[in-house]
């Protein structure tokens, strides 16, 4: 049972989808303090780095408001990014958000707001491979020391690794390659109860997770994904729901000269347009190449959060409004991963290449436990991972037969 076929949850992810799909229609039309926009329905793209004031005093005045959404430089923001920040809050439910250059950028400024030298901070053992590598060599370097954590903690666990000096709990739910989800509200309780932030890289769960009701303090997204949703830019969203949080991400996303550019910003306002209507085709297409592996003998675990089976499903169960179209499958461990290559060259529908959250299918080998240092037996076979586009998922499908045979033939 999912929330895909049952019928109450069925309608409540619909009407979910239905309220997102009417916002994202009319979000960040009028959101950037500079009137109607003479009739056209978008806002514009408006390029600049100088700003032009009528006197001196203005210039002063204007720019010692330096942490709202003020005008007074390029590298400050532009009313492009201004539009866009205000459509990410809302789709967050936070009070403000702070664009920046990557989603990997979106990490690293609210990692560097909130640590500092001497500091310590707790990181889930599943994390996003880069993220893992700039605590271990950049944080490290400052004087601040990461741990990792087994990502399905129990709270007594998380609470024996808090120490006087931990700062920041970060977590990222579902996990980039295993898909654990995880307790977030669990994870803010320990948290603040030892006064540190919990940072949520919420990517995967763009919509149907919503961070602050959960706990969190921080929610990052790689707008490069789903928010962009056409593989045509990269740039990073962090929101926040709390004014005093505000103004130290701000600060520091302005001192590291965090900018996206206002095309880029401009491009992802218009795929956030269609961001309800296009998440609930690939998530439901998803869910169906998803249920059609689990049946397969080839395939020893589906890593879908919306499976029975998987890590943290029941946890997806209670805290998700839906899924995304993101899924890893690890294959019975008589296969190897040659293989899982053979049969990943052999695809024709889908696309061999990193990042997802676009309109087109992927495929990618992928070893969920590669970077970890925890203990881990969970995945004994190869594993890949998939991220499901807007094709039929029909054709998906017998794309991925023939290339089932191709992995078994490579198997003899
Ligand atoms: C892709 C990704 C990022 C980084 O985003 P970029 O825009 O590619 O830098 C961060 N976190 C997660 C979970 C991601 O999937």
């Amino acid at each position: 049972m999912s929330r895909f076929d049952r019928p109450p949850d069925a309608s409540r992810v619909a009407a979910g989808w239905n309220t997102l799909a009417t916002r994202m229609v009319r979000a960040g039309r009028h959101a950037g303090g500079d009137g109607p926009e003479d009739g056209f329905v978008n806002p514009p793209v408006e390029r600049g780095s100088t700003v032009l004031f009528p006197s001196l005093q203005a210039l002063r005045e204007r720019g010692s408001k330096r942490y709202g959404h003020e005008l007074t430089y390029g590298a400050c923001g532009t009313p492009t990014q201004f539009h866009l920040e205000a459509v990410i809050a809302e789709i967050e439910g936070g009070t403000h958000s702070q664009i920046v250059s990557s989603g990997l950028a979106a990490v690293t400024t609210p990692l560097l707001a909130f640590l500092g030298a001497g500091g310590h901070c707790l990181m889930p053992d599943c994390v996003y491979g880069p993220t893992r590598r700039f605590c271990d060599t950049m944080l490290r370097r400052m004087g601040i020391e990461t741990s990792f954590y087994e990502p399905m903690i129990s709270a007594a666990g998380l609470q024996a690794l808090m120490r006087p000096n931990t700062q920041v709990v970060f977590a990222e739910s579902p996990g980039s390659h295993s898909f654990e989800v995880q307790d977030v509200p669990m994870l803010a309780r320990v948290a603040h109860a030892n006064g540190a932030k919990l940072l949520l890289d919420n990517t995967w769960g763009i919509h149907v997770f919503q961070p602050f009701v959960h706990g969190a303090d921080v929610s990052i997204q790689a707008l490069t994904k789903y928010a962009g949703g056409h593989a045509d830019l990269v740039a990073g969203a962090v929101t926040v729901a709390d004014e005093q949080d505000w103004h130290v991400l701000r600060d520091a996303a302005i001192q590291l000269g965090q900018y996206a550019s206002p095309d880029d910003c401009w491009l992802i306002l218009r795929g956030l347009r269609t961001l309800g209507i296009r998440l609930e085709r690939q998530a439901r297409s998803a869910f169906a190449v998803a249920q059609w592996f689990a049946g397969r003998d080839e395939v020893a675990h589906v890593l879908h959060p919306a499976l029975p089976g998987s890590p943290g499903h029941e946890i997806w169960l209670r805290d998700f409004a839906g899924a995304s179209s993101l899924f890893g499958v690890v294959f019975r461990p008589s296969f190897d991963t040659h293989a899982v290559d053979a049969m990943v060259d052999a695809l024709g529908v889908f696309g061999i290449g990193e990042s997802w959250g676009g309109y087109e299918s992927l495929a990618l080998p992928s070893t969920p436990t590669i970077t970890r240092t925890l203990a881990s037996s969970r995945f004994e076979g190869p594993a890949c991972r998939f991220h499901i586009g807007l094709e039929d998922p029909d054709e998906l499908i017998a794309d991925l037969e023939g290339g089932l045979a191709v992995l078994r033939a490579a198997s003899e």
